[in-house]
C-alpha cells in the first residue's frame, strides 16, 4: 500500500493510505502504531501532501553507488559503500521549494530510491533486510557540487535546509530490485538508470549502514543516483519519477530575505 502524510487546510499532519482517488485516514503514525484505518476518507486532490516521513535521527546517503555515476565524478572511492549523512532539517515535502543558497557553483539534482526504516536496526544481516524496512519512497539528494569539492567533505554541500525532498508516498510492498529512476528539469530528461545497476544493493546497504549506526524507525537511506549531467537554477522544477512510486516534484528558488 501507499502511505501518505498530509494536512488539510493547514491543519496538523495526518497519515493516510491511498485508495483510488481517496486517502483513508489512519489512526496515529503507522511507523509506530501500524496501519490502523479509520472511517474517514479524504479526496487525494484536497490533501496537501507533506514529506511522508520526518527522519527521527538521520538521513543516510550512499555515494557513488552506480558505476556510470562514479565514472562521471572520476571518483576513486573505498572498496565498501561510501556513506554520509544529511540532517533531518534538510527534509522537505512534495511541491516545497528547494531554496538555493548563495554559494559558488552548481546545484545538482540526484534522484534516488529511498529506503524508510521501520524498526530499530543494529548490525542487521543482509538476508534479514526486509525485517527493518517500512517501505520505499523517492529522494532528491540535492548537492552543491562545487562546495563538495571546495570543502573536501560533504556535510555543508549536502546538508543545506531543503536539500532533501522526499515523497510523494511510502510504498510498503514494492519490489525495489529493478525500478527505473528518471530525473527531469523543466520536463527535460537529465538522469536515468535502474536500481538493478546499484553497485551495493539494498540488503548490503542495510547491513553496512546498520553496522556503523543504529538505524531508528523513520530514518531514511538514499541509495545513490544514476548517471547524468546538469544541475538547476532559480525558477526551474525538478521532477523525479520512479516506476511504481510516482513523481516527486519540487520547484527551485534562490534564497531571499523572506526565507529563513
Ligand atoms: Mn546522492
Amino acid at each position: 500500500m501507499k502511505v501518505a502524510r498530509f494536512s488539510l487546510e493547514g491543519g496538523e499532519p495526518l497519515f493516510g493510505v491511498v485508495d483510488g482517488e481517496d486517502l483513508v485516514v489512519l489512526s496515529g503514525d503507522p511507523l509506530f502504531h501500524g496501519i490502523n484505518p479509520t472511517e474517514q476518507r479524504v479526496p487525494l486532490a484536497k490533501a496537501h501532501l507533506l514529506a511522508p516521513v520526518i527522519p527521527r535521527s538521520k538521513v543516510v546517503c550512499v555515494g557513488m553507488n552506480y558505476a556510470e555515476h562514479k565514472a562521471d565524478m572520476a571518483h576513486e572511492g573505498p572498496d565498501n559503500p561510501l556513506i554520509f549523512l544529511k540532517p533531518n532539517t534538510a527534509v522537505i515535502g512534495p511541491g516545497d521549494p528547494i531554496i538555493i543558497p548563495p554559494v559558488e557553483g552548481r546545484i545538482v539534482h540526484e534522484g534516488e530510491l529511498a529506503i524508510v526504516i521501520g524498526a530499530v536496526a543494529k548490525r542487521v544481516k543482509a538476508e534479514d533486510w526486509r525485517d527493518v524496512v517500512f517501505g520505499f519512497t523517492i529522494a532528491n539528494d540535492v548537492s552543491a557540487r562545487d562546495v563538495m569539492f571546495a570543502d573536501g567533505q560533504w556535510a555543508r554541500a549536502k546538508g543545506y535546509d531543503t536539500f532533501c525532498p522526499l515523497g510523494p508516498f511510502i510504498d510498503t510492498e514494492i519490489d525495489p530490485s529493478n525500478l527505473m529512476i528518471e530525473t527531469f528539469v523543466d520536463g527535460e530528461l537529465r538522469r536515468k538508470g535502474s536500481t538493478k545497476d546499484l553497485i551495493y544493493g539494498i540488503p548490503e546497504i542495510i547491513e553496512f549502514a546498520s553496522d556503523v549506526w543504529t538505524l531508528l524507525p523513520g530514518d531514511v537511506i538514499c541509495t545513490g543516483t544514476p548517471s547524468g549531467t546538469g544541475g538547476f537554477v532559480d525558477g526551474q522544477t525538478i521532477d523525479i519519477t520512479i516506476e511504481g512510486l510516482g513523481t516527486l516534484s519540487n520547484p527551485a528558488k534562490n534564497r531571499d530575505d523572506r526565507d529563513y
